[in-house]
């Protein structure tokens, strides 16, 4: 059986991510979505929101499944079954971060695998961070993520007043 993992921040998944696992789905007989603790980044959404958006957004896609983990990527590939890691991949500095992270990946554990599919070209300018940033100041993503992110976005900032456009002064 062929299985994969997808994983990734997903903070919040947009229609970029989704259209990436659609057409993985159709390549591989089994997706592990996994939300992963990236101790870089500071998440807008709690682990268990991001599991949550990401269940309601591919609910319809059959052969995947929605996880979290925090660790080793590697080590939770292999306690999933597989040793194949499906990242998206848009534009060149993408590429920079992907390539060091597959290297550095191989060199922990050479039969680990790493396989990019390119973004279709309507999301390639797409990004979980430009989502936030409009939602931050009010701007139109609907278009951007599935319904269920937007309505949760849309809670989020007025929550936090975040979409207030004050005077830097
Ligand atoms: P990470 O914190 O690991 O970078 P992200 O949630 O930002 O997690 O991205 C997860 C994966 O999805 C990455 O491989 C990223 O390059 C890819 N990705 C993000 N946006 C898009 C998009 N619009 N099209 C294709 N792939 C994308």
């Amino acid at each position: 059986m062929r299985k994969v993992v997808c994983p990734g921040s997903f903070d919040p998944v947009t229609n970029g991510h989704v259209d990436v696992f659609r057409r993985a789905s159709a390549m591989y007989d089994e997706i592990v979505v996994a939300v992963f603790h990236n101790p870089a980044k500071n998440p807008w959404f709690s682990m268990e929101e991001r599991v949550e958006m990401l269940k309601e957004a591919t609910a319809d896609i059959p052969n995947l499944r929605v996880d979290c983990f925090s660790g080793l990527l590697n080590e939770y590939a292999r306690k999933q079954g597989t040793n194949v890691i499906v990242r998206g991949l848009r534009a060149l500095t993408d590429f920079e971060y992907e390539f060091q992270r597959a290297l550095l990946m191989k060199r922990i554990d050479p039969d680990i695998e790493t396989v990019f599919m390119m973004t279709s070209a309507e999301y390639s300018f797409l990004s979980s961070s430009g989502v936030r940033e409009l939602a931050a100041f009010g701007g139109n993503f609907e278009s951007l993520v599935p319904a269920g992110v937007a309505k949760r976005l849309h809670e989020y900032y007025k929550a936090k007043n975040l979409n207030k456009q004050n005077s830097c002064l």
